[in-house]
C-alpha cells in the first residue's frame, strides 16, 4: 500500500527539482493570523514548510490550489479502512479517549463524523449511546460504514439538508488537511445544535517528536498535512472562527520513534530498544506538558 502511495505522490512532483509541481501551487499568508511574514523551516516530500513570523503557525507554503488538492484526493485510492483493520485495538482506545473528553461537555445526541472512513469510530460512538451519521468521500468506505447501519453521505458537508443539526461533529485526523481551517470552522457552526460542539484530533506542532525530528517526523508529509497547529495556534484559530476551546488533551507519546531517532536509527523502522540515559522521557511526563504527538480538542461556538 505504501509503495503505491509513493508512486502516486511522485506523479505530483517536478522531476527536475524534486519539489511539488509549480503549476499546481499557490502562495498564501498565514492561515491563522493572516500575516505574510514567515520563516522557511524545511522541505519534506517536495513540500516547503514555513513558520509564521507573527503567530508561530507551521504550514505548507506554497500549497496545492484547491482544484489540485481535490483532484489529488479524488484519485488517491489508499483506504483508511485497511489501516483500521490491522490496528483496531489502538484505534478503539484513542476513539474512546476522545469520546470521554466530548461526553464531559456535550449531552449525547446526533453525532456527525466527517471523514468517517469504514465507520470504526461511529461503531464506538453508537456503543456509547450516540445516534451516528458520517460523511465520507471514498465510495468503498461508504459501503463498509453503511453495511454496519450508520447513515453516511457521500458528499461534502455543504450538500447535507440545511435543517440538519448535530450535538457533536467530529474530525479525526482531518482538520490538518483543510487549508482554510478558520473558514471551515465558521461553516460548521451552522451545523451544530444548541450547546453542540466540535471535536477534533490533530497532529501537534508542539509535540516533542515533531520539534526534535522535524522533517523526519511523520507529522510532516509535504502535501496532505497543510496546517500544523500547536496549542496557541489552534486556540487563536478557534477564537477567530467564533469558538471557545473547552479542552485540549495531549495523546500518543510517540516515544518509540523518538528513541530510535535519538539512537541515530531510522525512527519508524527496526525494533524499538530502550535508550539508557533517556528513560526520564516517560509518557506521563510528555502528556502533562502537552508534548504528545497529537491533540484532542473540543470547541464550542461562543
Ligand atoms: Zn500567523
Amino acid at each position: 500500500m505504501y509503495e503505491a502511495t509513493d508512486r502516486y505522490r511522485s506523479s505530483f512532483l517536478d522531476p527536475a527539482s524534486g519539489l511539488l509541481r509549480p503549476d499546481l501551487l499557490e502562495e498564501r499568508a498565514c492561515p491563522v493570523c493572516g500575516d505574510s511574514a514567515q520563516h522557511k523551516l524545511f522541505v519534506k516530500g517536495g513540500g516547503q514548510y514555513v513558520r509564521c513570523a507573527s503567530c508561530s503557525m507551521v504550514f505548507l507554503n506554497p500549497v496545492f490550489k484547491d482544484a489540485a488538492l481535490a483532484d489529488y484526493y479524488r484519485h488517491n485510492t489508499a483506504a483508511q479502512a485497511a489501516a483500521h483493520g490491522s490496528e483496531e485495538a489502538f484505534y478503539r482506545r484513542i476513539y474512546g479517549a476522545g469520546m470521554d473528553l466530548a461526553q464531559h461537555h456535550v449531552r449525547r445526541g446526533d453525532l456527525l463524523d466527517i471523514g468517517c472512513s469504514g465507520g470504526l469510530f461511529l461503531d464506538v460512538a453508537r456503543e456509547r449511546g450516540w445516534k451516528t451519521f458520517g460523511i465520507e468521500l471514498n465510495e468503498q468506505e461508504v459501503v463498509i460504514a453503511e453495511s454496519k447501519g450508520h447513515q453516511v453521505w457521500n458528499a461534502e458537508i455543504g450538500a447535507l439538508p440545511t435543517e440538519r443539526r448535530f450535538a457533536l461533529i467530529s474530525l479525526w485526523d482531518v482538520f490538518e488537511h483543510i487549508k482554510d481551517g478558520v473558514g471551515y470552522l465558521r461553516a460548521l457552526a451552522d451545523r451544530l445544535a444548541p450547546d453542540g460542539a466540535v471535536f477534533m484530533q490533530i497532529p501537534s506542532a508542539d509535540s516533542l517528536a515533531a520539534r526534535v525530528m522535524r522533517e523526519h517526523c511523520n507529522v510532516f508529509d509535504g502535501l496532505e498535512h497543510v496546517n500544523l497547529y500547536g496549542q496557541a495556534t489552534i486556540n487563536q484559530a478557534a477564537q477567530r472562527a467564533g469558538y471557545d476551546v473547552l479542552a485540549i488533551e495531549s495523546v500518543i507519546d510517540e516515544l518509540k520513534p523518538l528513541m530510535n531517532f535519538l539512537a541515530y536509527e531510522h525512527p519508524y523502522q527496526g525494533s524499538f530498544k530502550p535508550q539508557p540515559g533517556l528513560d526520564f522521557l516517560k509518557p506521563e511526563l510528555l502528556h502533562q506538558r502537552k508534548l504528545g504527538y497529537k491533540m484532542q480538542v473540543l470547541l464550542r461556538p461562543r
